[in-house]
């Protein structure tokens, strides 16, 4: 783009041509299913705070209470002196959780992605990439200047050719979303470990939408997986979404970890998260384990939507998680019905390219323990109004 402001409006013109321009909504209360935005009401099914803990009081007093004692801002990067006795807690009670030797927190989860992969991969090497990754999973490929090499979605057999195509020296990585981010469809992280194993390849999982939703004690994919640091050498969660705070983590071996602090650029040349981050965060890591009934109800809201939806005939992507998006297509058309819902008072964004591939805009429901049924059955209403069934 060159510094010409006729060019910079006629980018702008084009994405409303498009119907892809974005514009922020202003929120004016806490998180939850009922939300004032933009000065009115809605009933939002559009928040990852899946378990409802953004706004819980103990994480909101934990907060409150390392501010008080550490204030504010960190000061600086955690290998200068801004790494406290909180971060140093939360690292220890995360790897603990997730039964990997180390963890090591960064400021968020793009950040974690964009650290890892640029200090483990370089020119020569190769990233094997799910199709659907997160954008924060593929500009960290990018970046490293490893070769990237994306795989049809949750294709096996796509990833085996590629390899094929691969001289067998390379040093290789396999990064995939456990949870896929726009569609709610889960990796075949198994198979993958089967395959990263056959070709002594790193294999990283994102565990951003399972984490703190999904296994026993909400450890994530991998604990529902029943899945080792062996098996899985690079777990990566974030803290904004189930956990309800802000941040996330990678999770792996001792060495890995010393590794990191080494190199992970996104971890060395920034600002540590704020202490009362660290110290609301773990008091967020209590509640996820101990209120297994936030997982059980979200779960139950999940059927009940998809029940719903499926008595209806509305046409939902195939998803069991919290994320249960409807395909449309056009994204004039995704918008179009985002606002006639947004009319009804309930907030659901269109999503469009290029947070999803061209032609496949959709409307992302996403549900939280904190959804009663009868807000599911507003919402199913509303649908069916909507898409006339
Ligand atoms: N990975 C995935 C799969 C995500 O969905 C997101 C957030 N949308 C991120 C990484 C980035 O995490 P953060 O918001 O903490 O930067």
């Amino acid at each position: 783009m060159k510094n010409d402001p006729k060019q910079i409006k006629a980018f702008l013109k084009e994405k409303q041509q498009q119907h892809l321009y974005r514009s922020p909504r202003i929120s004016e209360s806490a998180q939850s299913p009922h939300m004032q935005i933009n000065g009115k009401n809605y009933l939002c099914f559009c928040s990852n705070d899946y378990l409802g803990l953004a706004n819980h009081p103990d994480i909101v007093k934990a907060f409150k209470q390392a501010a008080d004692k550490y204030g504010v801002g960190s000061g600086s990067a955690h290998l200068i002196n801004g790494h406290s006795i909180e971060h140093q807690k939360l690292e220890e009670e995360l790897a603990d959780f997730t039964g990997r030797e180390r963890a090591l927190l960064f400021s968020t989860g793009y950040m974690a992605n964009l650290g890892v992969i640029n200090a483990l991969m370089e020119k020569g090497d190769s990233v094997f990439a799910d199709k659907l990754n997160h954008a924060s999973l593929i500009d960290a490929a990018l970046l490293s200047k490893a070769t990237m090499k994306r795989y049809l979605h949750n294709d096996l057999t796509s990833l085996q050719r590629l390899y094929e195509k691969t001289a067998a020296d390379t040093n290789t990585m396999i990064a995939t979303d456990g949870i896929f981010s726009m569609d709610g469809d889960i990796a075949p992280v198994k198979q993958l470990s089967v395959i990263a194993k056959q070709q002594q390849a790193w294999l990283m999982v994102d565990d951003a939408h399972g984490f703190g939703a999904l296994g026993k004690n909400g450890a994530g994919l991998l604990e529902q997986e029943n899945m080792v640091q062996q098996d899985v050498p690079i777990l990566m969660a974030t803290l904004g979404k189930a956990f309800g705070t802000a941040g996330a983590f990678v999770a792996g071996s001792n060495d890995l970890i010393e590794y990191l602090i080494q190199s992970a650029r996104t971890y060395v040349f920034t600002t540590a998260m704020p202490p009362a981050i660290a110290s609301a965060s773990r008091a967020s890591l209590k509640i996820v384990q101990k209120e297994s009934w936030r997982r059980e109800k979200l779960q139950a809201l999940i059927q009940y939507f998809k029940q719903g939806a499926g008595e209806l005939g509305l046409q939902l992507i195939p998803s069991d998680t919290a994320i249960q998006p409807v395909l449309i297509g056009a994204s004039d058309k995704a918008l179009n019905i985002s606002q006639k819902l947004n009319n009804a008072g309930i907030l659901i964004s269109a999503i469009r390219p290029p947070t999803v591939p061209e032609g496949s805009a959709r409307l992302r429901i996403t549900l939280s323990a904190n959804h009663s049924e009868e807000e599911v059955d507003k919402l199913l209403q509303e649908l069916q109004k909507i898409f006339k069934l």
